[in-house]
């Protein structure tokens, strides 16, 4: 008997189809950029009113958990989902009527489908509470796009009772066939960190550089050895990139400056590499400033840590995918993305997976439409179903069997 046929999900997410758009579009409409998101969150709580949900909300945002205790005889299983719900800092050019009525603020990741396929489950869910063996948490959390959101709910212990055995995300993507589920087994998206240097040297006539300490060749060289290093010290099964991308220093053709800046990105695929390119970033900057008699400040802004599935996580996911969906209804992902996403600091304290689904909007190529961060960036909204249905499937089906 498949997962379908057993619970029906498919069909109890279509019900809660035209809910779930309603509430995306109300949220797409008023979109919040950070750690508080109070109409968002308000948006939420008022779809959840009245189901048997625990609410907790957090400290340090406006970001909350919802805990569902099903009623079968609790088996001891806790599984988290999560939905991000927060937007970015730029002004939408869809042209769509729900468009974004606040200039400078726009839901162009996605988070207001996350956040209201969440809300469909939620309630989908709690429609079957006399069913489920085990507890569920949704996680409701802003501040996911560089604001680190899921760390300060973790931080505000949020993730400590009822601890999560297994944590399932879903993102959306205009960039993957319509319904497609794509994920793969091990590291999925990377690590990102800001990388800052500061060389000092001595200003002084651009005539006589002798008489000062010019840091504008000081600062080439640093990054000529930064790619040096990438190269030869970094093994190419355990890759990094590292992009500097600004270099600031000088004022006029006469003068030479007195410091230079760099700035720049760290992206791995593992820890390990990661911890081995900050060392050495630091050690490079300040050793090469220090060979031309310079001085030199290096200091690295930490980002998300590599986002890691759970093998058994993401085979979870793909038999729920394939048995809800058809075997079409899941693919593999070749090699991981190396942008980056702050449900890493989830999964580095609870196993499990996160996944795309794809949502390319009828009749458009998928390759080339407008990405995620794009100001005309669509999606298929009818994907939302299927979320919900994932969603649904994949908890419960934890829930009742674990990762076996
Ligand atoms: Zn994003
Ligand atoms: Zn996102």
């Amino acid at each position: 008997m498949s997962l379908d046929e057993d619970h029906g999900w498919v069909a109890a997410a279509a019900e809660q189809y035209d809910d779930v758009v309603a509430l995306r579009r109300a949220i797409h409409a008023e979109p919040e950029v950070g750690l508080h998101c109070p109409l968002t969150t308000e948006k939420a709580k008022a779809a959840l009113a009245g189901l048997p949900l625990e609410i907790r909300d957090s400290a340090s945002t406006t970001g909350f958990v919802a805990i569902l205790r099903g009623q079968t005889g609790d088996n001891g299983r806790t599984v988290l989902l999560r939905g991000d719900m927060d937007a970015l800092p730029m002004t939408e050019a869809t042209g769509l009527p729900f468009a974004s009525t606040l200039p400078g603020a726009m839901h162009a990741c996605g988070h207001d489908t996350h956040t209201a396929m969440l809300v469909g489950a939620a309630r989908a869910l709690c429609a079957r509470r006399d069913r489920l063996p085990g507890t569920i948490v949704f996680m409701f959390q802003p501040g996911e796009e560089g604001h680190h959101g899921a760390r300060f709910m973790i931080e505000d212990g949020l993730l400590a009772d009822p601890a999560p055995d297994a944590a399932f995300a879903l993102h959306i993507s205009p960039n993957a066939p319509s319904g497609l589920v794509v994920g793969r087994p091990g590291t999925i998206m990377a690590s990102a960190d800001t990388l800052h240097a500061r060389i000092i040297g001595r200003g002084g006539h651009a005539a006589m550089p002798h008489e000062g300490l010019d840091p504008i060749p000081v600062a080439c060289e640093i990054v000529t050895a930064l790619q040096v290093y990438i190269a030869r010290q970094v093994a190419v099964t355990d890759p990094a990139v590292l992009s500097i991308t600004k270099i600031q220093a000088g004022t006029a053709h006469n003068v030479v400056p007195g410091e230079a800046t760099l700035l720049g990105t760290l992206r791995t695929l593992s820890e390990a590499t990661r911890m081995q390119c900050q060392a050495a970033f630091k050690r490079i900057v300040e050793n090469i400033a220090a060979a031309h008699g310079c001085t030199a400040e290096a200091w690295i802004d930490a980002g998300y840590p590599v986002t890691a599935n759970d093998p058994r996580g993401s085979a979870l996911q793909q038999a729920v995918a394939t048995e809800l969906f058809g075997e079409g209804g899941w693919q593999t992902m070749p090699k991981p993305m190396m942008g980056a996403e702050d449900f890493s600091y989830v999964l580095r304290a609870v196993p499990g997976a996160f996944a795309f689904i794809g949502a390319a909007p009828e009749g458009s190529d998928p390759a080339t439409n407008p990405p995620l961060h794009n100001t005309r960036m669509t999606l298929d909204e009818r994907v939302m179903a299927r979320g919900v249905a994932m969603h649904c499937a994949t908890a419960t089906r934890f829930l009742e069997r674990g990762f076996d």
